[in-house]
C-alpha cells in the first residue's frame, strides 16, 4: 500500500508536510486496525502531478484497486480517509477527485514527466526502479558519441528553452569544436512570469535531468558541466543538491562513470533572478562571475563560451527528454507531434482558466484544446479573451485563433511564439492595454541596459502605455508603439530586446479598438 503526497512547491505550500505527518501518525495510532500495520504502509512524497489549484492532492494505491486521488487534502481529513478507504476499502467520495480532474489528463501525453508525481524526488532508487539511468547505461555499453547525435538528431528534438533550435545539429557544433575541455549547461533560469515547468521538473524528478546531461556530455564530449539554477527555486535546489551528492556516491557522476573512462563533473551555480540569465551568453557571463549580461555573437559559445572553451547550453526540459528518446527510440519518439516540431512540450497553464497547473501533451495539438479540453475552458462562465504564450516575449492571440495547432512554425506565423512554455489565459474582464503594459513593464524592468534601442526603446515604449492607461493618450500614439516596436525588435543585441514588444504588437493588431478607447474616452 502506497500513499503518495504531492510535494512540489504548491503541495509545500498548501501543506503537503502536515498532511504526510497527519498520515504517518495515524498509521501508529492505537486502535487503528491491524491490517493498516499487516499492509506496510508506504508514505510518499512525490513532485508535482500538475493540478496545483488542487493542492494537497493524495494518491492512495491499494493491491488490485486502481490508485484514487484525493483533492484539496488537510491534516483533519486523514483519519477518514486512513478509516475507511486504507482500512476498509471504501473510497472516501465526498473528497475524491471527481471527473473533472481525470478530464485534465485525458489529452495529455505524459512522457517526460511520467515519473513526476511517481518517484519520490529525493531517493535515487526510486528513479532506478522507475527505470532510471537505463539511458546512460544503454548509450555507454552500445552507442559511440556519434551514434546518439544521430540518434537525437533523428528523433527532431528542438530546444524547448524558446528558441527551437535543432538539438543534435547543436550538439554537433560544439563536438566539432577543437579543445580538450568543453562545458556542459543546463539553464534552469527560468524567469518567465506564470513559467513553471523547468522548477517543476527539476523539483519532481531531477535524476532525469541529471540523466539527460549525462547522455549530452558523453556526446559532446564534456567533461564539467553546471545547472544554472535561479536561487528563487529553493525546493528545487534543495532536491538537485541532494541528487548531485547521492548520484556522484552512487558512480553516476565524476570519474569513471558506470565503469567506463567517461568522466563528468556536474556542479550546481545559483543565478541571482535576472530575466536576461536565461539568455546564454549573459548566463555564462553570470557563471564566470560577471554581470549577467548578454556578449555579441559571434563567437557562439559553441566555440567560445564558459572560460573561453567550447559549451553547450540546453534547457531543463530538453535534458528530460533526452532518457525517453535513448530507451525508446528515435522514431517513436518522432512519430508523435507535427512535421517540423516533434515529441511532447510541457506548458504552465495560468490565468483565467479552470486547472491550472502543469501539462504535457503532444505537439500539434491546438489552443482551443489546451484551453479548453485539457484546462476545462474559463471559469465563472465567463467569456475567452486572448491567451499569452511564449511569455513576456510571446504575443497575445484572440479568440480567432484558438484553433492554430501548437508547434513551433504556426505560433510564429500567428504572432506568438512557444517560448518556454507560459501560457496565461485572460477571459472578457481582462483590458488587453493593461495586459501589454504588465508584460512590457517586466521585460523593460529586466533590460540589462547595455544596448541602447532596448535600453531607451522599451522604456519610451512603456511612457506611451502608461500614459494611455492613465487617460492621458494622445492621437498618433499607436503608431509610435509600432514604430519604436520594430525599431527595437530590428536593432536590439538579444532575444530579450528583439521580443519585448511582441505583447505590444499583437494586442494593438486583434484589439486595437481597446488602445483607442482608452484614448478616446480618456481612461
Ligand atoms: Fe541588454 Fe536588452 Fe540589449 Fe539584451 S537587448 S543586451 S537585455 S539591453
Amino acid at each position: 500500500i502506497e500513499v503518495h503526497i504531492c510535494m512540489g512547491t504548491a503541495g509545500v505550500a498548501s501543506g503537503g508536510y502536515e498532511v504526510m505527518e497527519a498520515f504517518e501518525q495515524e498509521f501508529k495510532k492505537e486502535g487503528v486496525p491491524a491490517i493498516l500495520k499487516e499492509r506496510n504502509c508506504k508514505v510518499k512524497a512525490t513532485g508535482c502531478r500538475g493540478l496545483c489549484a488542487r493542492d494537497v492532492l493524495v494518491d492512495i494505491h491499494l493491491p488490485g484497486m486502481e490508485p484514487i486521488t484525493y483533492e484539496h487534502v488537510t491534516p483533519e481529513m486523514v483519519p477518514a480517509i486512513v478509516q475507511e478507504h486504507i482500512g476498509n476499502g471504501q473510497v472516501v467520495e465526498k473528497w475524491a477527485a471527481k471527473k473533472d480532474y481525470y478530464d485534465f489528463y485525458k489529452l495529455q501525453k505524459r512522457y517526460v514527466l511520467k515519473d513526476c508525481g511517481k518517484v519520490d524526488p529525493e531517493d535515487i532508487d526510486d528513479y532506478i526502479a522507475h527505470g532510471g539511468y537505463e539511458a546512460i547505461k544503454k548509450v555507454l555499453k552500445e552507442m559511440t558519441p556519434e551514434q546518439v547525435i544521430e540518434e537525437v538528431k533523428k528523433s527532431g528534438l528542438r530546444g524547448r528553452g524558446g528558441g527551437g533550435f535543432p538539438t543534435g545539429v547543436k550538439w554537433g557544433f560544439c563536438r566539432a569544436s577543437k579543445g580538450d575541455l568543453k562545458y556542459l549547461i543546463c539553464n534552469a533560469d527560468e524567469g518567465d512570469p506564470g513559467a513553471f515547468m523547468d522548477r517543476s521538473i527539476i523539483e519532481g524528478n531531477p535524476h532525469v535531468v541529471i540523466e539527460g546531461m549525462l547522455i549530452a556530455a558523453y556526446a559532446i564530449g564534456c567533461r564539467e558541466g553546471y545547472i544554472y539554477c535561479r536561487a528563487e527555486y529553493p525546493l528545487a535546489i534543495k532536491r538537485v543538491k541532494k541528487a548531485l551528492r547521492i548520484a556522484e556516491e552512487r558512480g553516476f557522476l565524476g570519474k569513471n562513470i558506470l565503469g567506463t573512462d567517461f568522466e563528468f563533473h556536474l556542479h550546481l551555480k545559483e543565478g541571482a533572478g535576472a530575466f536576461v540569465c536565461g539568455e546564454e551568453t549573459a548566463l555564462i557571463a553570470s557563471i564566470e562571475g560577471e554581470r549577467g549580461m548578454p556578449r555579441s555573437r559571434p563567437p557562439f559559445p559553441a566555440v567560445r563560451g564558459l572560460w573561453g572553451k567550447p559549451t553547450n547550453v540546453n534547457n531543463v526540459e530538453t535534458f528530460a527528454n533526452l532518457p525517453l528518446i535513448i530507451l525508446d527510440g528515435a522514431d517513436f519518439y518522432a512519430s508523435m507531434g507535427t512535421e517540423k516540431s516533434k515529441g511532447t512540450k510541457i506548458f504552465a497553464l495560468s490565468g483565467k482558466v479552470k486547472s491550472t497547473g502543469l501539462v504535457e501533451v503532444p505537439m500539434g495539438i491546438t489552443v482551443r484544446q489546451l484551453i479548453f479540453d485539457v484546462g476545462g475552458g474559463i471559469p465563472k462562465k465567463r467569456k475567452f479573451k486572448a491567451v499569452q504564450l511564449g511569455g513576456p516575449s510571446g504575443g497575445c492571440l484572440p479568440e480567432s485563433l484558438l484553433d492554430t495547432p501548437i508547434d513551433y512554425d504556426s505560433l510564429i506565423a500567428a504572432g506568438a511564439m512557444m517560448g518556454s512554455g507560459g501560457v496565461v489565459v485572460m477571459d472578457e474582464t481582462n483590458c488587453m492595454v493593461n495586459v501589454a503594459q504588465f508584460f512590457l513593464t517586466f521585460t523593460q524592468r529586466e533590460s540589462c541596459g547595455k544596448c541602447i534601442p532596448c535600453r531607451i526603446g522599451t522604456k519610451t515604449m512603456l511612457d506611451i502605455l502608461n500614459r494611455i492607461t492613465s487617460g492621458e493618450g494622445r492621437e498618433g500614439d499607436i503608431e509610435n508603439l509600432l514604430d519604436l516596436a520594430q525599431d527595437i525588435k530590428t536593432a536590439s543585441l538579444c532575444g530579450l530586446g528583439q521580443t519585448a514588444p511582441n505583447p505590444v504588437i499583437t494586442t494593438i493588431k486583434y484589439f486595437r479598438d481597446e488602445y483607442e478607447a482608452h484614448i478616446k474616452n480618456k481612461k
